[in-house]
């Protein structure tokens, strides 16, 4: 008797065996799909693992139904790859299945699918999934045979070269270029040359709001070699390029974000990781909890396949590896076609607060500067990282401020919609008249978002045309491309929005960018805080002065006096990394040592509390100092549901495997006490 191993789309830990009648035998092998009974009455698409002819012990062995796939659908290497996401990250092999494949793939629904019963012969098993949802079948009639690849610079040509030698000794090399260096440019040197050697390309890119730009440039360069894999990609899209990829022609490009590392490749020889100190390459919810650069290495490692990573600043993890010779370093300090870097110039807002001379988020010099590059024709982009229009709302007379009924912060006040809203779980309401506390009708809108930055523009200069970008002007695909090229295009004057504007996005006529309160990112209670703040300033900074006048950067700060702020003025970024880095070898933060932390959900605040403090005890038991908490979170409850923190600090020098068998352990006792039966208990590794 034959039996299979197969894996759910499921959270539930471990492999399930079934029974493989004789007659699929010949139909199925690893990495193919089969329909099996789960449950009391239903059936479920699974993934078959391994094959073996090892009879398993004391279960009711059930059998495989009919298979879906005739031929796999993963390749072996991407089952081990999961397996390794799953260690490492703390998750099961089901939660990587069920994130790494697009939805169709998943539910295994099947045009044609082979039941045990059926009659027909093997060879009549068709694709389930057919090439061709979107005409994207294999095109290769107006494929150049020779890209066209842009000139390099001689500070270009240098990088070029310098990756090269790096990639003799490394697989993996750091390009630190500064904004606006043209490392694009470089890329596609590398992509082209990585083509001609019949290799595949993965450009892996933090932010959907990036591909179109992007794929423009790229579509020019290499036509129809390219294919872009993303979220807002209808599943029938994304099933159609998975399909491609196990195709004899797959493409030779993937342009995507974080989930294309799950996509199949047979000859990857290059993976390209754009702004790769950017946090959205991290997972956060639900698990798999990846680091998507960090997969990709691994990913490369296995593929022998060279790995660039690129940012005019990098994360201080990437960095160090670079300085201490784990990664191969290569700086362009050069701006393409000797754009300078732009004037920033700080302004005290505290002082100007003092003196009643803000008006609302603008200093009188921002105003003035606005106005000069209005006068010119130019374009303006003012960086606000809080969207809605009132951050808060409160009754002058009690102090009284409207909260969400679900999670443990204000609730903002967006304008357009007339709605208070909560940021963590979609709640809305109305906006109160009168304050419910004291029947009081002086209610107070305080703290500026994009919608209001917006308002108070039109204000200011009413002849002046707006664009605002944040999530909610961006919730459909075409909405921000719409917003991206119109600014593009010179249709609007002033673009307003969130870090979505700080992301390496490149525009002609931008001479002044202006960051409202740099204040709100560092204050920040992170040991990232200032990391994160550099990098969003720097980013943000670098969209101006893109043409022959040098860009104006207005920092407005109630700190000027901080470092920090000196050192993005001076854009010294190896002042704040060595700076930072004393702090971290002194406290012990990443990257000396790793960083596990255990969250805890429920329902009741005194179960959770109770259970945080458990669990903390057992885990000093078995860590010792190494154990830190509970505490919790900035927003310690969401969608009704409590959140505790426990925080594990370990050696690099620690066996990985036991520290894990040690934390689910802890878990599983826990778990298995009646009162904390309904908790949830989490991992996250490395967490950002
Ligand atoms: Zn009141
Ligand atoms: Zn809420």
């Amino acid at each position: 008797m034959r039996y299979a191993d197969v894996v759910l789309p499921v959270a539930v830990p471990g492999l399930f065996t079934y029974a493989l009648p004789e007659d699929l035998q010949p139909h199925v092998q690893a990495g193919c799909r089969v329909l099996v009974p789960f449950g009391a009455k239903k059936t479920t698409a699974a993934l078959i693992v391994r094959l073996h002819d090892t009879e398993p012990q004391g279960i009711n062995l059930k059998a495989i139904i009919s298979v879906i796939d005739p031929k796999p659908i993963i390749l072996d290497w991407q089952l081990s790859l999961w397996q390794w996401i799953a260690d490492y990250y703390m998750c099961t092999l089901g939660e990587v299945y069920k994130a790494a494949l697009p939805a169709p793939l998943k539910k295994g629904k099947a045009e044609s699918r082979r039941r045990r019963t059926d009659p027909e012969p093997p060879a009549d098993v068709v694709l389930p999934m057919p090439i061709d949802a979107t005409g994207s079948t294999p095109q290769t009639a107006d494929t150049p045979a020779t890209p066209a690849s842009p000139p390099l610079s001689p500070a270009q040509q240098t990088a070029y070269e310098a990756i090269n030698t790096e990639w003799q000794s490394r697989n993996v090399c750091l390009l630190h270029g500064i904004t606006s260096s043209g490392k694009t440019e470089i890329y596609i040197h590398l992509i082209a040359d990585a083509i001609a050697q019949g290799q595949q390309v993965l450009y892996l890119l933090p932010e959907i709001v990036l591909t179109s730009q992007l794929t423009d440039r790229l579509r020019a360069v290499f036509g129809q070699r390219l294919g872009v894999y993303h979220s807002k990609y209808t599943d029938s899209q994304r099933t159609a390029i998975w399909q491609r990829q196990l195709s004899p022609e797959p493409y030779d490009i993937i342009v995507g974000v974080r989930s294309s590392v799950f996509l199949p490749f047979s000859r990857l020889g290059l993976v390209i990781v754009d702004e790769e100190h950017e946090t959205t390459f991290k997972q956060q919810d639900p698990a798999p909890r990846y680091h998507a650069r960090n997969v990709a290495i691994l990913l490369a490692a296995r593929m022998r396949a060279h790995v660039l990573l690129g940012t005019a600043t990098p994360s201080f993890e990437s960095y160090f590896n670079a300085r201490t010779g784990k990664y191969g370093l290569v700086r362009l300090t050069e701006r393409y076609g000797n754009v300078r870097l732009p004037r920033i110039e700080v302004v005290n807002v505290k002082e100007l607060r003092r003196k009643r001379l803000m008006e609302g988020a603008f200093s009188p010099q921002l105003l003035d500067a606005m106005r000069d590059v209005l006068a010119r024709g130019e374009q303006i982009i003012l960086f606000q990282n809080r969207r809605g229009f009132a951050t808060q709302t409160e009754c002058r007379t009690c102090g009284w401020v409207p909260h969400c009924p679900h999670c443990d912060v204000a609730l903002t006040l967006h304008k357009r919609i007339h709605r208070l809203t909560c940021h963590y779980c979609g709640f809305t309401t109305d906006i109160p008249t009168r304050c419910p506390n004291c029947e009081g009708d002086d209610l107070r809108q305080t703290g500026f978002g994009t919608e209001r930055i917006e308002d108070d523009i039109h204000t200011h200069f009413p002849e002046a045309r707006i664009a605002r970008m944040d999530l909610d002007t961006t919730r459909s695909r075409q909405a921000y491309e719409t917003i991206i090229h119109d600014f593009a295009q010179g249709r609007t004057d002033i673009l307003v929005g969130t870090q979505m504007v700080t992301k390496g996005l490149d525009f002609e006529n931008v001479s002044l960018v202006a960051i409202l309160a740099a204040d709100t990112m560092l204050n920040q209670p992170d040991f990232r805080a200032w990391e994160r703040a550099f990098q969003m300033m720097s980013q943000v900074a670098g969209r101006a002065g893109r043409r022959q006048r040098q860009g104006l950067v207005m920092l407005q700060t109630y700190a000027p006096d901080l470092p920090l702020i000196a050192q993005v003025v001076a854009n010294d970024y190896d002042a704040i990394y060595t700076s930072q880095m004393l702090e971290r070898r002194q406290y012990a933060f990443p990257p000396f040592i790793r960083l596990i932390i255990i969250y805890i959900k429920h329902r009741s605040q005194t179960v959770i509390d109770q259970l945080a403090r458990e669990a903390t005890i057992d885990l000093q038991h078995i860590f010792g100092s190494r154990v830190l908490g509970p505490d919790e979170p900035p927003v310690a409850r969401v969608q009704s549901l409590y959140i505790r923190r426990v925080i594990l600090k370990i050696e690099p020098t620690l066996p990985l495997t036991q520290v894990h068998d040690h934390l689910y352990k802890v878990r599983q006792t826990l778990l298995a006490q009646h009162l904390y039966s309904s908790a949830n208990i989490y991992f996250d590794v490395d967490p950002l």
